[in-house]
């Protein structure tokens, strides 16, 4: 359907990748909003600006799990990190098996 059959006043004129945060219209398509983004629902960094935001995630959780981690062990806010990149470890695993590359 053509964005211009439908007739919905209130939004401005047409963004095929949607908007950015900042209300402007994206120039590129947005494959997946999290993608760049920590995994982790209270935290939800960015790593967008990294030239590899994967990796910076990766690196970013498995922080918490290290000596080097300012936060105790017993924040939830650092257990929750080290969930996530259990979690994330056994999904990368099991798609891997699966013959699908994730990224
Ligand atoms: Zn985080």
């Amino acid at each position: 359907m053509a964005p211009s059959m439908i007739s919905q006043p209130t939004t401005p004129p047409i963004a095929p990748f949607g908007y950015t945060k900042a209300g402007k219209p994206r120039k590129r398509p947005v494959r997946n909003k999290k993608e760049g983004v920590c995994p982790v629902k209270e935290c939800q960094r960015s790593f967008k600006h990294r030239p590899n935001p994967k990796d910076a995630i990766w690196q970013h959780l498995a922080y918490y799990r290290s000596p080097m981690c300012a936060e105790p062990s017993s924040s939830p806010f650092r257990q929750a990190h080290i969930t996530m990149h259990q979690k994330m470890k056994a999904e990368s695993q099991s798609k891997r098996l699966s013959g699908i590359n994730i990224f």
